[in-house]
């Protein structure tokens, strides 16, 4: 075998893979990765197959098929007041996580540093240190996880180039406030700091709460890379599409990336989405639905002995376990799945050193059925 020094060498198999893993192999109930258990619309599938034949079954343009970038154009402007330009400011990619990554790659050189919050998705510093790049982190603070500007203010200095926000939250269903972004406003300002926002979760919010887009605030745009995902908005995860607003300038050097990478994404399914999302109940339905779950997950809770954690959006649920174990969150979680037969994640998968803050996550975004079953068994513990 010939060896090859590992660009990342701290890292193994992810936790959604082994947790997924898990609750096949122990048929257990998984309330672990983030994907529902119900069907998409209908209204797709028909449109992807009509796609097909319709003969849209070749590479699509680069940037991505023109009316599903002139369909997210308007949304954006419906939804948050900023003009994209569909030609040169979106750019269509295979899942948020992609989008994420070409962005990072795109503006990232060996020694930049990068301000990432923790807990956070585990994807953010693997995609910063592929690069060459160091990620600085700082802890959202506890007990409601909120950023601590004045560390941000502290960690800044003349290698940072870029922060990365994610709002509504994974994985602990918080969401930045209008005063955040005013804030990462005043900080980034006459600084080459870029912002990589990412919002797959920006149409999951409760209790009237809006979801606070760097979008709304255009001198922010200016230096913002925004990722979005279908998989999340219509319940296809397994589609891997989302897509990239930037700035046109940004835009270009980022295609620059995807085009020698992916260079374009599945044709049938963009036609499809671009018909759907010029429906704006088909989007803006998603909240109320979710809330539904969300406040239904609660009520059905009540009967076991984990504490929750509020919930302003996302469909990630965290919650405490003191009353019933003194386990360390993955030893719990590991347990869960293999006895209770519930599979969670532990938030310690979401630092890079693991702490246990004794907590795990739930995923609320199942069938009725599914969440009555899985609270059943956990209301034995
Ligand atoms: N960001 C966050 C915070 C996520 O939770 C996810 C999905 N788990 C993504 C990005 C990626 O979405 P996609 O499946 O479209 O790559």
């Amino acid at each position: 075998m010939i060896p090859i020094s590992s660009k990342l060498p701290e890292v193994g198999t992810n936790i959604f893979t082994i947790m997924s893993g898990l609750a096949v192999e122990h048929g257990a109930i998984n309330l672990g990765q983030g994907f529902p258990d119900f069907p998409m619309d209908g209204r797709l599938h028909d449109a992807v197959y009509e796609a097909m034949r319709n003969g849209h079954n070749q590479y699509a343009p680069m940037a991505g098929h023109l009316p599903l970038n002139a369909s997210i154009a308007e949304k954006i402007f419906l939804s948050y007041g900023q003009t994209v330009d569909p030609r040169s400011e979106i750019t269509i990619t295979p899942g948020g996580t992609y989008a994420i990554y070409t962005a990072f790659t795109t503006i990232l050189q060996p020694g930049d540093e990068v301000i990432v919050f923790e807990p956070c998705y585990d994807s953010y510093i693997p995609n910063i240190e592929v690069n060459g790049a160091r990620a600085v982190r700082i802890p959202l603070t506890l007990p409601d996880f909120r950023i601590n500007w004045d560390a941000v203010r502290a960690s800044i200095n003349e290698k940072t180039r870029a922060i990365i926000i994610n709002s509504p939250h994974n994985p602990t269903g918080t969401m930045l406030r209008a005063s955040d972004l005013e804030t990462l406003d005043r900080i980034t300002r006459d600084t080459r700091i870029m912002v990589v926002s990412d919002e797959v979760y920006e149409h999951m919010t409760y209790d009237g709460r809006s979801h606070e887009s760097v979008l709304k605030y255009p001198r922010l745009f200016e230096r913002s890379f925004v990722c979005f995902s279908f998989g999340k908005v219509y319940h296809c995860t397994g589609w891997k599409m989302g897509y990239c607003i930037a700035p046109e300038p940004l835009m270009s050097e980022f295609r620059k990336i995807h085009q020698f990478n992916a260079f374009s994404c599945n044709m049938p399914q963009q036609v499809a989405l671009a018909s759907l999302l010029k429906d704006r109940s088909s989007y803006l339905e998603l909240g109320p639905f979710l809330q539904q779950k969300r406040d239904l997950f609660i009520s059905l809770m009540k009967d076991t002995r984990f504490d929750l954690l509020p919930v302003e959006g996302s469909y990630f649920m965290c919650a405490t376990y003191n009353r019933i174990s003194d386990a360390s969150d993955m030893d719990f979680a590991m347990k869960l799945t293999r006895e209770t037969g519930v599979a969670v994640i532990p938030l310690s998968a979401f630092y890079l050193e693991k702490q246990d803050t004794k907590t795990i996550r739930f995923c609320f975004c199942k069938k009725t059925e599914t969440l009555e079953i899985a609270a059943r068994k956990l209301a034995q513990l």
